[in-house]
């Protein structure tokens, strides 16, 4: 079990902050003022909170970080995106701090009234082991906790407004799904970031597709599923390994009765691996027959794992061959591939 680490007023519940603000001297009011600053307004420093006495900005200065986190590092691309490194402190007394990156990628246009998607993390390194990512490559670290995930969507927001956010970065969200649902509600409620605006992306545990189906999730859900055989499954996402693809499409369809919401299919494409005519065609056959949308994410290379991005004629005919079968499937290029910030290119404690 993670040992407590400092509290921060991200890691306190509306009653905990509420009775460490009149610990300091202040009224049960002043703390909702605080938490509403933080979340709905994004100031992030206490002496900037005129609402509060200046006694009480000054003791929650001294007492309570607003953040437990730090941006240790942050790296802007060409393309405007940013990727951020944050530091959690370390959560036992002889451990390291843990890191995590976060993307945040504005839109294309630079005159778009639109926001940015954040690209947010739900562990410290991931368990899966997928051989084409570099998140998985040492593991897990540790889970994060929902104020840490929280904290991701503030520093995110700093750097400017958000309007669609994926949790997408390191880690399976389904394995520490309490903490990312708690993180969720926060987000949707305190910092006003819809539903519809949110993408889970998991590899599709079932049993914990049908349970997160039944929790008001608050986001969209797209399963990573890679081929359209049991067999390569196994070896591109091990830990499923001898869980048949019918199961995992079985608990997509769960999903989409039980939230009415339509499951994205996300299918790395490896060159000379996964990406033949006939993979194609077999996944074609798995899916043609479902409300259901796949997302082709062509390889983004990381060094010494030995796999291949396909060129963009391949791709394209790979897309090309999924429409003609009655399969709506759009071709998504990575942006941050310069910065490292693109998927499957993070890694806990940075690259
Ligand atoms: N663990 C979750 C979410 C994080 S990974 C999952 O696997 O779905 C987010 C997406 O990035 C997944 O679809 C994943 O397959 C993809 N991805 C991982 N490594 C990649 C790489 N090297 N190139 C392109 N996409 C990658
Ligand atoms: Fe983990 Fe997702 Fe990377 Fe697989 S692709 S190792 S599940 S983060």
């Amino acid at each position: 079990m993670n040992a407590p680490s400092r509290p921060s007023l991200t890691s306190l519940s509306a009653d905990a902050l509420s009775a460490r603000v009149v610990e300091l001297g202040g009224k049960p009011f002043h703390a909702r003022v605080a938490r509403r600053e933080v979340y709905e307004r994004g100031v992030l420093d206490y002496s900037a909170m005129t609402g509060l006495p200046s006694a009480l900005r000054d003791a929650l200065t001294a007492e309570l970080p607003i953040l437990s986190s730090a941006v240790t590092t942050s790296r802007i691309a060409r393309d405007r995106t940013t990727k951020l490194l944050v530091e959690f402190p370390a959560t036992a007394p002889d451990a390291r701090p843990s890191s995590v990156e976060v993307v945040h990628i504005p839109p294309h246009d630079p005159d778009s009234p639109k926001g940015a998607t954040l690209c947010v993390s739900s562990q410290c390194g991931c368990p899966v082991g997928c051989p084409f990512c570099a998140s998985g490559l040492e593991g897990l670290e540790r889970n994060l906790e929902a104020h840490e995930i929280v904290e991701q969507f503030l520093h995110g927001r700093a750097i400017g407004p958000l309007s669609r956010s994926v949790v997408m970065g390191i880690g399976e969200p389904l394995l520490n799904f309490d903490a990312v649902q708690a993180a969720l509600a926060v987000v949707h409620d305190d910092l006003g970031l819809g539903a519809r605006k949110i993408t889970l992306s998991t590899v599709g545990f079932p049993e914990r597709v049908r349970r997160a189906a039944r929790s008001s999730p608050r986001f969209q859900l797209a399963i990573s599923l890679h081929t359209p055989d049991d067999e390569q499954r196994d070896e591109l996402v091990p830990a499923m390994k001898g869980v048949p693809i019918a199961e995992v499409l079985a608990a997509g369809d769960d999903w989409f009765e039980v939230t009415g919401r339509e499951v994205t299919y996300e299918y790395v494409l490896l060159g000379g691996v996964n990406d033949s005519a006939q993979h194609a065609g077999r996944l074609a056959r798995r899916l043609a027959s479902r409300r259901a949308t796949v997302n082709l994410i062509p390889y983004n290379p990381t060094q010494g794992l030995g796999f291949a991005r396909p060129d963009a004629k391949a791709a394209e005919a790979f897309r090309t061959l999924l429409d003609e079968a009655g399969v709506v499937a759009t071709l998504r290029w990575s942006r941050g591939l310069e910065g490292s910030a693109a998927c499957g290119q993070l890694r806990a404690g940075g690259v």
